[in-house]
Formats: C-alpha cells, sequence, structure tokens
C-alpha cells in the first residue's frame, strides 16, 4: 500500500496548485462515479490549465494598462458605417499579423473610436496569449526621455521589446517643440521588423513633421512604419459627439 501523505507536499513542489487544492474533492468523484484513471488524471490538468490561463489573463490585462472596458463586443459597427466590420474582425480574430510583426495605422478625427478599437483589437490579441502595452503617445515620449536622461534608454527599450504589440495612442498630441520626441523614433527603429506598433493619430501622415525633430526623422519613421501595416481611416462623425447630443447635451 502506497501512502498519500506526503501528496500535498509535492503537488506544492510541483506547483499544481489546483491539484493540491482539489485531489480529494475530484477523487471521491471519481470513486462515486466510476471513473478511470485517465479521466481522473485529465479532470485535474483540466482544471489547473483553466485556472493558469485565467490567471495569466488577469495580469496581461493588468500589466497592459488598455482603457478598461474598450473591448470590441462593446463597439457598435452599426453607429460607425463607414468602418469596416469585416476587416477589423479580421485583426481581431487572428494574431497572425502581431507574430509577423505587422503594424495597423488609424487615421480619424477625435471621437469617431480610434482608441475604442485599438484597445479592442489588443483586448484579443491578449486572450491569444499575446502580451500587449498600451501609451498615450505623449507619456510614452516622457517616459523615454527621462530613461535616456539616465542613459537607460536601451534597456527601456529593451522593456518594450518584451509585448509583442505596443499600442501608441494619439500620435499626433506630440509635439516636437514640447518634447525631445526623437525617441519615439528610437521607438519605432527599435521595432522594425520585430515588433508590432498600433498607432492612432488624428492628422494624416503629411503633418507629421509637427511630430518629429525634422522631416529626415519623420519620414524614416513613416517608411518603417509603413513598410508592412495596414492604415485604416475613419471618417464617421464622432461617436461622443453624436451621443452627447443624443443624450440631451447642447454644445
Ligand atoms: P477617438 O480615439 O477616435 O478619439 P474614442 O475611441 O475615444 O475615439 O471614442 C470616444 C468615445 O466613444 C469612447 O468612449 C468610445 O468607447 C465611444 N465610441 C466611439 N465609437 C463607438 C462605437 N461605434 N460604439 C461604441 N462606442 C463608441
Ligand atoms: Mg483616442
Amino acid at each position: 500500500m502506497m501512502h498519500e501523505e506526503t501528496l500535498p507536499l509535492l503537488l506544492k513542489q510541483l506547483r499544481l496548485m489546483v491539484f493540491h487544492r482539489r485531489w480529494e474533492e475530484i477523487s471521491e468523484q471519481a470513486q462515486r462515479e466510476g471513473w478511470s484513471y485517465g479521466q481522473f488524471l485529465k479532470t485535474l490538468c483540466d482544471a489547473q490549465v483553466s485556472e493558469r490561463y485565467q490567471k495569466r489573463l488577469a495580469r496581461y490585462i493588468k500589466e497592459s494598462k488598455l482603457p478598461p472596458g474598450k473591448t470590441l463586443d462593446l463597439f457598435d459597427f452599426n453607429a460607425a458605417e463607414n468602418i469596416d466590420n469585416k476587416k477589423i474582425t479580421a485583426y481581431a480574430e487572428s494574431s497572425m499579423w502581431v507574430k509577423e510583426a505587422k503594424n495597423l495605422i488609424f487615421f480619424g478625427p477625435s471621437g469617431v473610436g480610434k482608441t475604442h478599437l485599438a484597445a479592442g483589437i489588443a483586448y484579443q490579441m491578449i486572450n491569444e496569449g499575446l502580451r500587449c502595452l498600451y501609451y498615450p503617445a505623449t507619456k510614452l515620449v516622457q517616459e523615454l526621455q527621462k530613461a535616456k536622461q539616465k542613459y537607460a534608454l536601451s534597456s527601456e527599450l529593451a522593456r518594450l521589446a518584451r509585448y509583442p504589440l505596443l499600442i501608441i495612442d494619439d500620435i499626433g498630441y506630440v509635439k516636437k517643440t514640447e518634447m525631445e520626441s526623437s525617441v519615439l523614433f528610437e521607438v519605432i527603429a527599435d521595432r522594425y521588423e520585430s515588433g508590432s506598433i498600433i498607432i492612432t493619430a488624428n492628422q494624416p501622415f503629411g503633418e507629421w513633421d509637427s511630430i518629429f525633430p525634422d522631416s529626415v526623422m519623420t519620414v524614416a519613421a513613416i517608411d518603417r512604419l509603413i513598410h508592412h501595416a495596414d492604415i485604416i481611416n475613419i471618417e464617421a462623425q464622432s461617436y461622443r459627439k453624436t451621443h452627447a447630443l443624443t443624450g440631451g447635451l447642447s454644445f
């Protein structure tokens, strides 16, 4: 007769915490219902895998800093007629483009759903098991600039490189006059063909020379971004405005 006393310790050592917590309860059920050994083991494994997946999901969502609640199921495609539902869904359903380090660039005026769509796609990528990181562009520039001053830019870029998908929201809000925005170029160059970026912007490429320190850098940044990218133009009327109006607010 084999002794079971050390089983909890062994399961802990193996970090099989669901096994540790539930093996007795599930083995009683197995005996009651006459399961095979295989069935018993499979049930425990399923429960362990499922808990690991849920925990990882929660961890990825937390670290992503994505705006809460901006998932695609809450995006009303009927209210945004000129947004290509099929295209967005395709990017949300397959993580291939992230694995191939392709970029997505959303253009459009304020309030049309760029941030919501970018976040919605990113949440789906997290469900697919990919780590994502969201930054308002101005914040990203500030943080990279701070790192640069401490001679820590390369380690900061290495940290960002651990995320297969980086979302840079509202790149047009970065102004070369306010801050040294060359760090933005550094992150784009660093991720070229190695990590995906989703960028949202309310200005077309033609106006991006207000973002980067000089036109050479602007062209170099755009070249790297669009080499493997899809550009999605949204021209819908501001959802924010329409819904504020139907909600009875006046402007
Ligand atoms: P943008 O980034 O283009 O300025 P946002 O994505 O921030 O716009 O959208 C503005 C607000 O309106 C957000 O709260 C967003 O969730 C909501 N919104 C925009 N378009 C839609 C839509 N089609 N369905 C549901 N909510 C939307
Ligand atoms: Mg936005």
